[in-house]
């Protein structure tokens, strides 16, 4: 019988992190606590998480994003080992694990690859009290062959572990109808028709990467393989508990 209880859950670095670069710890408390929510309800939940470059920056004293490749995987490295503490710390007070799994753009075009990571995925699963937490091993995914951005990646894990859910958190309510009409919310996208990618603007923020047009695209990737794919707000405090409870929230992808 289908749960719908596998869900992927993407976090990025515009919710994880305040204005000024910093890691949000309230934003990892908020967020774990609704994690260990659903975690006791029965849920399978895998997190990919964005944020290591960020995190990184700050650590490294970086006001801009590194154009230099070398610098910028150096902070990734530096990076995802702080996203990882912030996360392990709160996990552990719910009585949960984390489980780190870096992948590359050759893991998934890697049949052998991608099966171990599908295997280890599912054991850890299975066991209950492990959060599996997904990112890209940016520090050596070459600039010209990466998944590039964790909306995609996010996508691609779903369907690795057939999940029931994706859900996309990050500091955008959904699809709007027009980016200067916050409260035009599209509740339900049926067709991924060239109406829907004419509203997806992308952003260039400083610390993360992609827009709404490689949310669409993690939308389309996710949802032609029967995956519910919402885009929602992670600053709301409830969202995925609300979510998971059938009350309407951000933009939901079901395709027909
Ligand atoms: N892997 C990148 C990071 O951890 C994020 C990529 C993305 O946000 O799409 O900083």
């Amino acid at each position: 019988m289908k749960t719908n209880k596998r869900w992927v859950i993407k976090l990025g670095t515009g919710i994880l992190t305040r204005k000024d670069g910093r890691l949000d710890g309230s934003q990892f408390s908020q967020i774990i606590a609704q994690v260990a929510a659903l975690n006791r309800k029965g849920y399978e939940v895998v997190l990919v998480t964005s944020g290591a470059i960020g995190a990184g920056m700050e650590a490294m004293e970086h006001d801009s994003r590194p154009s230099q490749i070398t610098e910028l995987q150096a902070c990734a490295t530096v990076g995802q080992i702080r996203l990882m503490a912030e996360y392990q710390k709160r996990l552990l007070k719910h009585d949960l694990h984390g489980a780190q799994l870096l992948l590359t753009y050759w893991d998934l075009d890697s049949r052998s690859c991608y099966e171990n990571a599908r295997r280890t995925l599912q054991f850890l699963l299975e066991k209950k009290n492990f959060i599996p937490i997904v990112n890209e091993n940016d520090a050596i995914s070459g600039e010209e062959i990466k998944v590039g951005d964790n909306d995609r990646l996010s996508a691609h894990v779903a369907c690795m572990v057939q999940a029931d859910w994706l859900v996309i958190l990050s500091n955008v309510e959904g699809l709007l109808e027009s980016p200067d009409e916050p409260d035009k919310l599209i509740s339900i996208v049926r067709h991924l028709d060239a109406d829907v990618w004419n509203l997806a603007k992308g952003t260039n923020s400083e610390r993360s990467v992609g827009g709404m047009t490689t949310k669409l695209l993690a939308a389309k990737i996710a949802a032609e393989s029967g995956i519910t794919t919402v885009i929602a707000n992670g600053r709301d405090k409830n969202v995925l508990i609300d979510l998971a409870a059938g009350k309407k929230r951000g933009t939901r992808f079901v395709l027909e």
